[in-house]
């Protein structure tokens, strides 16, 4: 089906993961991932709007199960569904105030202005606000919601040690996962710290919301590479341009938003190293 932006909505195949987590995919974009528990149905984020979040409301109700939302963080593409949703939305304190401040209202307007179907979104922050980490029972299966920024200082990843299943949100992508934009230094500490707690845990199963799904962790392993071999190279370095020269971008050829993430990353860590 068609959501917002034109895109194509579709349910992906199971492609051997734990038969109770089904992968709802958008584009090339985006994806969420619904959790089917003995006790409830978890919708862990909501797309991009009204469209796509009715189908992942639609779908969640269909087993019978009260349905919880998670918000995994603040950025568009992962809560903009949530005004279909009558169901509890957890998420961090701050995932609240940044989607009821100034930064919600400005990706609001920025997307409003490049495609009209997000003018029927409303800003809906979560119900259940949460202070810190927390765990979910669902009876068969453990959630625990891991605070874990870098990306966003709001990120929340979850984990199912029964299934050994990372679902990692926006803190493991290919090909690297972005920074967030606050302070370089902490920034870059947090991304390290959070990479390296994923890569502790037992995983079978990775599934980010924006890389496929795919066994085992080493796409982690890549991310957290990456970010170790930016912070050595940008010590050695004397200049942004030269830190470019020898940490050249290597994603793909056609992916501009990543080629210009990558100088951003770029830029924050020299400074990180060069106070
Ligand atoms: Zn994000």
């Amino acid at each position: 089906m068609l959501v917002e932006q034109d895109l194509t909505l579709e349910l992906l195949p199971n492609g051997g993961w734990d038969a109770r987590i089904e992968v709802v995919q958008v584009g090339d974009l985006v994806r969420s991932h619904l959790i089917y528990t003995q006790n409830f149905t978890v919708v862990y984020d909501t797309l991009l709007g009204p469209l796509s979040g009715a189908y992942l409301a639609r779908r969640a109700a269909e087993r019978g199960k009260p349905v919880l939302v998670v918000d995994s963080h603040s950025d568009w593409d992962h809560y903009w569904g949530n005004q279909c949703f009558s169901a509890p939305i957890l998420g961090l304190q701050l995932t609240a105030e940044r989607i009821l401040g100034d930064f919600g209202k400005a990706e609001l307007s920025k997307k409003s202005e490049e495609h009209a179907s997000y003018g029927a979104v409303k800003l809906v922050a979560p119900t259940i606000r949460l202070q810190g980490e927390t765990t979910l029972d669902g009876g068969d299966l453990t959630l625990h919601l891991l605070h874990t920024p870098g990306h966003r200082p709001d990120h929340l990843a979850l984990y199912i040690p029964e299934i050994r299943t990372l679902l990692p949100g926006d803190a493991v992508e290919t090909p690297f996962a972005l920074l967030d934009e606050v302070n370089p230094q902490s920034d870059l500490e947090q991304m390290e710290a959070t990479l390296e707690r994923f890569l502790a845990l037992d995983v079978d199963w990775l599934l980010c919301n924006h890389a496929p799904p795919q066994a085992g962790k080493e796409l982690v392993r890549s991310n957290l590479d990456f970010y170790r071999r930016l912070k050595h190279q940008a010590r050695l370095s004397d200049s942004v341009e030269s830190l470019i020269r020898q940490f050249p971008y290597t994603g793909p050829a056609d992916a501009d938003f990543y080629r210009k993430d990558h100088a951003r990353i770029c830029q924050a860590a020299w400074s990180a190293a060069h106070p």
